[in-house]
């Protein structure tokens, strides 16, 4: 891609901000050193060592909006555990709920009076009658395209190129002048991912026609919009389109709304009238508490209780976990929908989206760069192009890994924590103007030096 801002500049500037990370971050970098000793790469996760800079900071502590380094240095945190801390961090009503569970019982294989309450709130954010619990986003995607595998006797899954909907076998790959192959950087697929998937671009009506004409796809996992190569939001009528080619061809439709849950209460699934057959959802749910649950129509619930009456027993068919539906997980879960992630929060938060997206705006058009930014409810993000992508290609193509190094890198040494592997703010309930006002102040500044 064309680059837009002076690269020699943007290398001094580089520079310049690693000396000053390295001397202001002493203790995080021996335990970086530390970590090496028994830790792959001496962090718990090998994409933990990918942030910008040449080590990871190392966190101390995190309440609402803000957390606490090893080295004494406080920052405003719009990463929020790329969604799984949207409530912000340690709400007091969950951290109270968590506790008062944790000393009653944690996992017992057994269902818990929580369980009935949550499944009716998702019914009234999410508009699906019937939920089952896990817990991470990923099990909900696996287990929903076990059932509507199951259900259609349909071998295929269709992804949006780029996507990401966890570690799902069949959703690591991506298009290529039609052909669906390995996305780069996928570690050991089982098969190659032809022969379960079908990968189409976002937005593209005739691709996504021909894939599902095959007869072969048992579901189509989508976000609705796509929110891991960006913020690529979908052209309008496009989701009618979906649902009604979907009907169609006798393919299910799956809606994963765990990011895009930052639409409101009920995600886009209900901030856009979506009508999805499936509806899968985790990361925030329960404060960070690992939960996360997948929901069905009515239509979807007769099927799989048909199918699983056909069966010798469920318990090692492939949709289950030990822990699944445990109940510090379920009431988290309720602490967290009742009191923290409320419909009222979700207002403020949406309001404070709105205040950020306006401070990265006037700041790119002040010192003219060609960059844009995109929102989605309380999530933002801006791109180093003057065109939001409108699809996943294009959007991979923009990437400016770069310069997105640099922004994380100058934010961070002015206290400021953005999403990694993009640049993506989320407001959480404890977000105040004051912090989006604060990131407003550090991007201006940022600009002005690369333009200077
Ligand atoms: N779905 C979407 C849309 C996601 O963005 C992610 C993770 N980024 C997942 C599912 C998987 O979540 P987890 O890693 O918590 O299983």
């Amino acid at each position: 891609m064309e680059s837009t801002v002076d690269r020699a500049r943007l290398h001094d500037l580089m520079e310049r901000e690693e000396e000053r990370f390295v001397q202001t971050h002493p203790r995080s970098a021996e335990l970086f050193e530390r970590g090496k000793r028994n830790l792959l790469a001496g962090v718990p996760m090998p994409w933990m060592s990918e942030w910008a800079g040449p080590f990871p900071v190392f966190v101390r502590e995190a309440h609402g909006a803000r957390f606490v380094d090893v080295d004494g240095t406080e920052y405003v945190d719009f990463c929020l555990g790329d969604t799984g801390s949207m409530t912000g961090h340690a709400p007091e009503p969950a951290v109270r709920a968590i506790a008062e569970q944790a000393a009653k019982g944690i996992t017992l294989m057994l269902p818990s009076e929580d369980s009935i309450w949550v499944g009716a709130e998702m019914q009234r954010r999410f508009g699906l009658p019937y939920w089952q619990f896990c817990l991470t986003a990923t099990d909900a995607n696996r287990f929903t395209i076990r059932l509507a595998r199951a259900i259609t006797g349909r071998p295929k899954v269709l992804t949006y190129s780029w996507c990401y909907h966890g570690s799902v076998d069949e959703t690591i790959a991506i298009d290529v002048d039609g052909a669906t192959v390995s996305r780069p950087g996928n570690i050991g697929p089982p098969v190659p991912p032809e022969m379960t998937t079908r990968s189409v671009e976002w937005n593209d009506l005739e691709a996504l026609e021909g894939a599902l004409a095959h007869g072969d796809v048992a579901c189509v996992l989508a976000e609705p919009a796509l929110t891991n190569i960006g913020i690529v939001l979908p052209d309008p009528g496009y989701h009618d389109a979906l649902r009604k080619l979907t009907r169609k061809y006798g393919t299910y439709l799956v809606i994963d709304e765990t990011h895009t849950i930052c639409a409101g209460p009920g995600g886009a699934t209900k901030a856009w009238g979506l009508d999805p057959d499936f509806l899968t959802i985790g990361k925030p749910l329960a404060s960070g508490v690992p939960a996360a649950c997948y929901g069905m129509s009515e239509e979807v619930a007769q099927r799989i209780q048909d199918f699983m009456a056909s069966l010798p027993s469920t318990d090692v068919g492939g949709v289950g976990g030990t822990l699944s539906g445990n109940a510090l997980s379920l009431a988290a879960m309720r602490a967290t929908l009742e009191q923290v992630l409320t419909d009222e929060a979700f207002e403020r938060m949406i309001a404070l989206g709105e205040r950020w997206t306006d401070g990265v705006a006037a700041a790119i058009s002040k010192h003219g760069l060609p960059w844009t930014i995109q929102r989605l409810g309380c999530r933002a993000e801006y791109w180093f192009v003057q065109e939001p992508p409108r699809n996943g290609g294009q959007a991979a193509a923009n990437d400016d890994h770069e310069l997105a190094q640099f922004t994380h890198l100058y934010a961070l040494n002015r206290g400021i924590l953005l999403t990694p592997f993009h640049n993506m703010a989320l407001m959480s309930p404890a977000t105040s103007a004051a912090d989006v006002d604060m990131h407003s102040q550090v991007f201006e500044q940022m600009c002005a030096e690369l333009v200077a």
